[in-house]
Formats: structure tokens, sequence, C-alpha cells
């Protein structure tokens, strides 16, 4: 790992991560084998569910920025879904997240683009954050998230919830079409769903500080990236979201297309989301 020497400067690896994360991707690689079309369909309505649903509005921009505000059920089915992505629990996604607001390419940034594209896009994953090496101090970043005792449950509940949706999946796809279907589901709707979810998630925060252009000046490296902003429902126009991160809607100019924020305002008409903060209009590129 001498290629991140400098990014590693005081933290300590996390092997159980790390082994974790390479296992998934091999193993995802069995879905290739296992092709039914009911996985490719679980496959996409998961990666809806976990990576638009959980993620993005969930952990990012309801739990981390508040950037409206829900019913308290709305706001745990989205943490729910969060947590189904596998990356991490509410409280320490929430606290390394703002961390990377607050210290965006600096050093003290979690995965600082400053560090190489890899560092940024996936190898942070494998170290403990030195801000945020225990639960104790990780929870003063993200005190509205820990002191609330079902997101706090949800958050120890990580590994237990996404192992038992593979179980759902497996139960559900045998008792309708047989076992080879039971597995492809699981294949399809968990393993190759989450790969993708999570390049999907680490592109935001590696290919969105390198590629694309800014409307403003910020201090960080931060870009809107179109291509991301498909792949990840919006999340792409990180620039924007940067001098604005408490707006709800990321894309400001009309091309800028942001689907989480036109989910927001669904669930707005819907009565399910209120106080929607939006960026002022002068940040829009023209
Ligand atoms: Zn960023
Ligand atoms: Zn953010």
């Amino acid at each position: 790992m001498d290629l991140f020497l400098h990014a590693t400067q005081n933290k300590t690896l996390n092997l159980a991560t790390m082994v974790g994360v390479i296992a998934i991707h091999v193993l995802a690689l069995t879905a290739f084998f296992t092709f039914t079309w009911a996985g490719l369909v679980t496959f996409l309505v998961m990666v809806v569910i976990t990576g638009g649903f959980g993620i993005t509005l969930g952990y990012h921009r309801l739990l981390t920025h508040q950037s409206f505000k829900t019913p308290r059920f709305i706001r745990y089915l989205l943490t729910l879904c969060g947590c189904l992505a596998l990356q991490n629990g509410p409280v320490r996604w929430v606290a390394t997240h703002r961390l990377h607001h607050k210290h965006a390419d600096t050093p003290r940034d979690p995965h600082s683009s400053k560090e190489g594209f890899w560092w940024a896009h996936l190898v942070w994953t494998f170290y403990n954050q030195p801000e945020l090496a225990s639960v104790d101090t990780c929870k003063r970043f993200a005190p509205d998230i820990y002191n609330d005792p079902i997101l706090r449950w949800m958050d120890k509940s990580v590994i237990v919830l996404y192992l038992a949706l593979a179980v759902v999946l497996f139960a559900v796809g045998t008792y309708v079409a047989g076992w080879f279907v039971g597995v492809s589901l699981v294949t399809w709707g968990c393993l190759l769903r989450t790969v993708y979810v999570w390049h999907s998630t680490w592109l935001v925060n590696s290919a969105t500080h390198y590629w694309g252009y800014k409307v403003a000046s910020s201090p960080d490296d931060s870009r809107n990236n179109w291509w991301v902003a498909w792949v990840a429902f919006g999340e792409g126009w990180h620039h924007n979201h940067h001098v604005y991160p408490r707006s709800a809607r990321f894309g400001q100019a009309w091309f800028e297309v942001d689907i989480a924020y036109g989910a927001i305002c669904m669930l707005k008409k819907l009565g399910l989301a209120y106080d929607v903060v939006t960026a002022p209009p002068a940040l829009a590129a023209d």
C-alpha cells in the first residue's frame, strides 16, 4: 500500500471491511452464472430502493443534510433502505459524510481526492478514520442520528438486516419458481446490486472531485458531472451540492437532471415531505 502512504498516515487498517468488500466483489461474479429475468428485475428494483431511496434520499439528503423533513415512519423506512445498501450504519455514514463536507479535499477529509482517485473511490473504506475511530467519537459528529434509538438500532443491525433480505429473496424466489430462481434473486438482488450501488456512491467521492465543471468558486475540487448524475440519481451535481449543501435540489440548471429531487417533489405532493430546502436561484448555471 506504498501508493497510499500519505493518505494512510495515522489510520489503522480495517481488515474486516477490506475482506468483506473484496469478498462481495468476488461473490458477485456468481450472478453471471445464475442469470434469470426475475433476477435482473430484482437487481433494478433493489438499485432504486437501496441506492436511490436509501442512500441518496435517506442517508444523504435527509439524514446528513436535513434538506427536507418527513413523517417519522418515512424517515425510518428510508434509513432501512439505506442499511440494505451495506455502506455502514446511518451513524457512521452521516458522520463520515459531514466530515467530508467540513474538510473537503484536505488531510482531515476521510476520502480526500488529493490522495488520488483510487483512495477517494474505494481504498479509504479499508481504513478506520482517526476522527471516527469508535462509535463514541463518531456519535459526536452525528448526535441527531445517534440519539434516536431506532436509528441507533438500525446502525448496529446493518449486517443482520442485509442477511435477512438475502434470506427473504431466496425464500420468495424458491417458493414461486424453484431454487435456481431463489439463488438468482440473491446473486442479482443482493450481491451484484450491492457492488453496483457501492461504485455509484463511490463515484460521487472520486469522479465528481476529478471531472466536470464548476459554476461558483469553492475551496474543494468538487465538480458537476452528468454521467455520475445519471448512475447516482442526481448526486453527480456534486459541485452545486458542495456550494450549497443543505439544498434538496442538486441539479440547478435545466439540463442538470436530478432524479432524487424529483422523488422529493413527489413525496411533497403526497404530503410525505415538507420544509424542503432549495438552493438560491443565483447558483444556477446559465
Ligand atoms: Zn464531495
Ligand atoms: Zn453531502
